[in-house]
Parts: C-alpha cells; structure tokens; sequence
C-alpha cells in the first residue's frame, strides 16, 4: 500500500491570500499546503479521499492518471470542490466512478453538484460521473479492499474517516467517540488533523490531536489540515517522538 499526501492544508490553504507572515512567507516548499486530501494505492487499486478544491492540480503534481474509488469524509467545500474534473478520469477510462460516504454528505454532494444529475448530460459524459455508495458506519469491502468507517464528530455534525489495513486517515475531526477509538488498533500509520495552536470549536488543535496520537500509539503519526500558524520545521522540533506534520508530496510505504 502506498499513501500519498496530495494536501496538508486548512481551507484556505498556505499561503493564504494577502498574508505575509513567517509560513506564509516561508522558502520551504513543506510550508506550501494544497487543501486536505490523500491518494492510497493498494496494489494497483486507486483510491482518493476527498476530491479537495485542488484537486487538478493534485492529481496533475502527483501523476495520478485513473481513480478506482473516492471516498468522501464530508462535504464541506475544500473536500469537495475540485470533483468536476473527475470528468477527465471518466472520459480518459470511459468509465463512472465509485464513490462513498455517509447519507449526509453523499445528499449534500447531489445539492451542491445537481448538474452532475442532469440524464441529457450524462448522457454526453459532460459531467463527473459517479455511482454513488451511501455508507453506514459499517465495514465494507471494494474490490477486495477491506475498508472501515471511523465516525467523528467536527463540531456538531458526524464525518467519515476511513480505515484501510493498517493505516488511518481522520480529518476535520473535534472528537473522537471511545468504540471509534478502538478502531485505530494496531495501525501503522495514522494520519489525523491539527489545525494550529490555539482552541477551535470544529477541529482538533495540536494538544488535542497530540493527545489522541499517543494514545492511539501508530507507529507513525502525521498530522494535517494545517493552518499557518504551524511552520513546518518549528513544529516538528517540538512535537514529541513519532509525530510529524504532513506535507504535500509525503509518500508513505506500508506492507
Ligand atoms: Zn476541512
Ligand atoms: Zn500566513
Ligand atoms: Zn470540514
């Protein structure tokens, strides 16, 4: 399985627009954040997760040329705004693709892209096409591929993290139910969100995210959704051993 980070960043993404600070300004291409998403390729089988606003240029920087799979952890707008040109893999591979989440998000997904609906422009391959695949909070396989839901509260709303082997990816979350919790056993890998320093009422900040990533003990932890108040270096220094923050571009090989 090998994981690739296509975003780390917050929805603004880093830079932001007009902000001169010390990230924002930074040299280290680790401080360019893309808006959240990750691409896992289990022995061929392309699966995404989240097709963010830069989603283009995602798959374009990472040379990703099909999608097998997109799994949606929500439908706020930096997850789901790059989906029109799903269009390219549709056309390229004249094929639909498969898509998950819960009922919440996959009816918000068929608001926000009705378009995508429309029978007279199916029909022409003008739109991202897509079988949809409403979840329950419950185990599923794809092709093969064993994948769970991890269900997180962001703020007052239920999201979707996945499970696929032994790796995890949790964005978005605030907080995280104690039987979800026991889902993340024995991982190898985990990648979950931390915004920045300071509190946020919808999304896990460095403390809380630390907390979780000790007592959930993967090998590995990446951190991601950052804002600019995290420098990339600065924050590695001080984050305990095993912790790191995401970046784009971040390969990860599990067996
Ligand atoms: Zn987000
Ligand atoms: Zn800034
Ligand atoms: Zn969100």
């Amino acid at each position: 399985m090998k994981i690739t980070v296509l975003g780390s960043g917050t929805s603004q993404g880093v830079p932001i627009i007009g902000c001169t600070c010390k990230t924002c300004l930074s040299g280290n291409p680790k401080d360019k954040r893309l808006r959240a998403s990750v691409h896992v390729d289990v022995n061929g089988t392309g699966i995404l997760i989240d097709t963010s606003i830069d989603f283009r240029q995602q798959m374009l920087r990472a040379g990703i040329t099909d999608l097998d799979a997109i799994l949606f952890t929500h439908h706020h707008v930096d997850h789901i705004f790059g989906l029109d040109d799903l269009r390219q893999i549709n056309q390229r591979h004249r094929k639909f693709v498969d898509v998950f989440g819960n009922k919440h998000t996959l009816d918000e997904i068929k608001v926000t892209f009705r378009y995508a609906l429309d029978e007279e422009l199916i029909r022409y391959w003008a739109v991202p096409l897509m079988t949809f695949n409403y979840l329950d909070n419950k185990e599923f396989e794809f092709r093969g591929i064993k994948i769970i839901p991890i269900e997180v509260f962001h703020g007052r709303i239920k999201i979707f993290g996945y499970r696929i082997g032994n790796f995890a990816y949790i964005t978005d979350a605030s907080m995280i139910p104690e039987p979800e919790m026991k889902k993340l056993e024995g991982l190898d890998t985990l990648i979950l969100n931390s915004l920045r320093k300071a509190p946020h009422p919808t999304h896990f900040n460095v403390e809380q995210a630390t907390e979780i990533a000790l007592r959930v003990k993967a090998k590995r932890v990446y951190f991601t959704h950052i804002t600019h108040d995290l420098n990339h270096d600065e924050t590695n220094t001080e984050l305990p051993e095993g912790l790191q923050l995401a970046y784009d571009g971040l390969e990860i090989n599990i067996d």
